[in-house]
């Protein structure tokens, strides 16, 4: 049974007990609201270089702890230890770039008649940033870092299941000489510390990453204050492969099985066309056989486990024993195990096909032509990334247009750089994180206008 006062943090891996951390209620929000925001006129006050050196110090310190980083996420997220050293190296860069930001954050100077209007972007004020477990370190940080760089406060609350690399970075910014409380973290239940950060009257904006569903509500109760907010929500990407392109890239399992397919951005409909449908399935069959499953901390490992015993229930129920598939191969447990998997006798309408799954499951779906190809891709109610993959240029021009997704790539399975804007159209979400206006979207536009003419005589 779950416990309201606490949060079990167990390894995906093993099932041991990884930590007991104490859980937040409306009470405990409400407390680090308050402190937060007595904290955040001051640091909003300070010059930007004095914030941005604040930040950079923060983005050494990380990178000190960067291997003990990264293994805290292997023990508790289950990520293989080489896609958590990338993380951990996510989180320092975007507090190096969101502090060059800070430095550049600038406003407008409009001539208008009579005089002159001047903007100003100013922060919000204190940021509640709610985040999910499938990426627990990046995510905490797309939020937090760019606001922090933009002069505001933030209150994090990091998945029940993922709280410890999120409670660790806190602490490095402090040993960093970040001022107290200006970056706090509230281990918590969504219904509970979640909807109560969500809830605040004095949290000037939520940022949220999860699924559509607590991404709807969420944006309901946001509503009621008129509280803007940032969606971050599931993904059911298609790779779209034409006959003409390298297939052996194309194809590449990890494209919908790294972080054993959870992954917001994962690849899950493999759209191929039909003159290579066979080819592809032979080239799947021998890649998924070859993926390393195993002990996420092992250097050599592809795919570690799925995050819960829910999850693997969950993932389970679209894939009967029967259903004719690919597959590859798990261990048994403990741990929370499921095999690399293509689903190849869906039809484009089944759960299978439409439903974000969030495990290492993919469907592999046929198509006849570039019309039929955005048709399809574009049947489903997300629109969060996707791969186009052809050697005509043209082609993959006029196919990234038709797709209605916020991160395609050409040639590619890679969808996130923190210098370059990430979020989805459709279900997928609302508003952007990472790139250049990053910071923007945690501030306020001021326009003020100055007179020339001088005061009346
Ligand atoms: P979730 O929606 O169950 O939970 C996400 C967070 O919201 C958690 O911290 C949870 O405690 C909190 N929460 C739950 N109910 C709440 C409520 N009523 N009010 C406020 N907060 C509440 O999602 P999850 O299972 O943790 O994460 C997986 C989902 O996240 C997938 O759908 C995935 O696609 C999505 N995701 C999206 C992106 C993106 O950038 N688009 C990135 C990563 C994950």
């Amino acid at each position: 049974m779950t416990d309201p006062h606490q949060l079990l943090v167990r390894n995906p891996a093993t099932e041991e007990t990884v930590a007991l951390v104490p859980a937040a209620g409306p009470q405990d929000v409400d407390a680090a609201v308050a402190r937060a925001a007595r904290v955040q006129p001051a640091w909003a006050a300070l010059a930007p270089a004095d914030r941005a050196r604040l930040l950079r110090r923060f983005a050494d310190t990380v990178d000190a702890h960067l291997e003990e980083l990264a293994r805290l996420e292997v023990r508790e997220a289950g990520h293989t230890v080489g896609n958590a050293r990338w993380e951990a190296g996510n989180a320092r860069d975007l507090l190096l770039y969101a502090a060059g930001g800070a430095e550049r954050l600038l406003g407008k100077q409009i001539p208008v008649p009579g005089g002159w209007n001047v903007t100003f972007q100013e922060p919000l004020g204190v940021i509640g940033v709610i985040a999910p477990w499938n990426f627990p370190m990046p995510i905490a940080a797309w939020g937090s870092f760019p606001a922090l760089a933009a002069g505001n406060a933030v209150v994090l609350k990091p998945a029940e299941t993922t709280p410890l690399t999120a409670l660790r970075l806190a602490e490095l910014g402090l040993e960093a000489g970040l001022p107290e409380h200006l970056f706090q973290v509230l281990p918590g239940y969504g219904d509970t510390a979640g909807r109560a950060l969500v809830d605040h009257p004095d949290i000037a904006k939520i940022v949220f990453t999860g699924s559509t569903r607590t991404g709807r509500e969420v944006m309901e109760r946001c509503a009621r204050l008129v509280k803007p907010v940032t969606l971050e929500l599931g993904g059911k990407s298609p790779s779209i492969v034409f006959a003409d392109a390298d297939l052996k890239a194309a194809l590449d399992p990890l494209s919908f099985l790294d972080n054993a397919g959870q992954d917001c951005c994962a690849r899950t409909r493999i759209l191929v066309q039909d003159t290579v449908l066979d080819e592809a399935r032979d080239v799947l069959a021998d890649a998924l056989a070859a993926v390393v499953v195993g002990d996420p901390a092992d250097e050599k490992t592809q795919m570690g486990p799925l995050i819960s015993a829910p999850q693997l229930e969950r993932v389970r129920s679209y894939v009967p024993a029967d259903a004719p598939a690919l597959r590859g191969s798990a261990p048994d447990g403990p741990g929370y195990w499921f095999p690399p998997t293509v689903l190849t006798g869906e039809r484009p309408d089944s759960a299978a096909a439409r439903e974000e799954i969030f495990g290492p499951v993919a469907v592999l779906l046929p198509f006849t032509d570039e019309q039929d190809a955005i048709r399809l891709a574009n049947d489903t109610p997300y629109g969060l990334s996707g791969s186009v993959w052809t050697r005509d240029v043209g082609r993959a021009l006029r196919v990234s247009q038709g797709v209605r997704a916020g991160n395609l790539s050409v040639n590619s399975h890679s969808s996130v750089r923190y210098w370059t804007p990430f979020g989805g159209f459709k279900q997928s979400g609302l508003g952007r994180e990472l790139g250049p206006d990053a910071l923007t979207a945690f501030t306020e536009t001021k326009n003020v206008f100055i007179s020339t003419e001088g005061p009346a005589q």
